[in-house]
């Protein structure tokens, strides 16, 4: 059983900024207003995610800890998820390949409860200080699993790839605070706090704080529309792209994706403006029914497949290129 638990966590949890994504979205989940992330070591050695949300109460904490215990769903209604969560894999997955501690204080509760798990094994239920909303703690990735751990890239590279899905999240939940810190030199890399206002100012007030004040300046806003499949977001022009694709940021019914057929199209929006070594930065929402897209259930791949591809890729390259040519591009 031990052994099986650790080859199904392995899918769930490659790398740790898979683990980083599954704890961010469920603290999004429990309706969090703030979310902080701070890890060391790339996140080899730990990986921190505090958040003020509902918080689980003391006798469900063993429960959130079993395999395909989910608080999110009943299991009928597959395709109107609002939850980024809904396997219940994530957590019993953590405690089977690292030292796991969850301290957590629904609002209303008096004090604080913890429960640790470690190779699968879980503590009694103790009381704890802790503020209301939950921290978990993950400590020492891969432990027990060498061969795991040694796959792992550099520190300095794990730690950019949590960097960067923080920064995805960020962007797709600009209501959110968000706090990322490097706990091995105490350095916060990234801090953002909560957007108010409409769609478009909130975003674009997010995206100064992520993507810098330079892409927030050279950005139009895209706004289209066919079919029922809304784009919306922000492209920058022509003269702020870069040599590599680093700044493409694309999202489908709010959840971040890396999708060859948006890239493709972004690419082929810019194809008049931008020489083939140029690469085009944008943050770009595609919101679409449910039944019309196939989001990969699998929790660490996030392509998709859309049932009507080419008109999601002429929407993406018409709407940007109007955009563009409304500034003048
Ligand atoms: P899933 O997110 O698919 O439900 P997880 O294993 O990620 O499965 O989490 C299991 C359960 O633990 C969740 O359904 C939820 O009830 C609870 N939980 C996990 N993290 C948090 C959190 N940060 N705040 C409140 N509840 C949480
Ligand atoms: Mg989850």
């Amino acid at each position: 059983e031990a052994a099986a638990n650790r080859i199904a966590a392995g899918e769930v949890v490659e790398r740790p900024a898979s683990a980083v994504k599954e704890l961010v979205e469920n603290a999004l989940d429990a309706g969090a207003r703030r979310i902080s992330v701070d890890y060391a070591d790339g996140g080899k050695t730990l990986i921190r995610v505090s958040d003020d949300g509902t918080g689980i109460p003391a006798e469900e904490l063993p429960l959130a800890l079993s395999r395909h215990a989910t608080s999110k769903i009943d299991g009928t209604d597959l395709l109107n998820i609002h939850t980024f969560g809904f396997r219940g894999e994530a957590l019993p997955s953590l405690g089977a390949v690292g030292r796991l501690g969850i301290t957590s204080r629904p609002p209303g509760a008096a004090s604080a409860c913890r429960i640790t798990v470690d190779g699968g094994r879980m503590s009694d239920v103790l009381p704890a200080a802790g503020n209301p909303g939950t921290v978990v703690e993950l400590r020492d990735l891969f432990h027990a699993t060498p061969a795991r751990l040694k796959f792992l890239r550099t520190d300095r590279a794990e730690a950019q790839a949590i960097g960067d899905v923080v920064r995805r999240l960020a962007m797709a939940e600009p209501g959110v605070g968000f706090t990322l810190r490097d706990r091995g030199s105490n350095r916060t890399l990234f801090r953002a706090d909560p957007e108010t206002g409409d769609l478009f100012s909130a975003l674009h007030g997010r995206l100064r704080q992520v993507l810098g004040p330079e892409f927030a300046d050279n950005a139009v806003r895209v706004d289209a529309e066919r079919d029922g499949v809304r784009l919306t977001g922000f492209a920058a022009l022509p003269t702020y792209s870069r040599g590599a694709a680093v700044s493409q940021f694309l999202f489908v019914n709010g959840r971040p994706v890396k999708d060859r057929l948006l890239l493709g199209a972004l690419r082929a929006a810019y194809s008049d403006v931008l020489s083939r070594d140029r690469h085009p930065a944008a943050a770009l929402f595609v919101t679409v029914d449910p039944e019309r897209v196939d989001v990969n259930v699998h929790p660490a791949k996030s392509e998709v497949r859309f049932r009507d591809a080419a008109l999601v890729r002429s929407l993406l390259i018409n709407g940007v290129r109007a955009a563009l040519a409304d500034a003048g591009h």
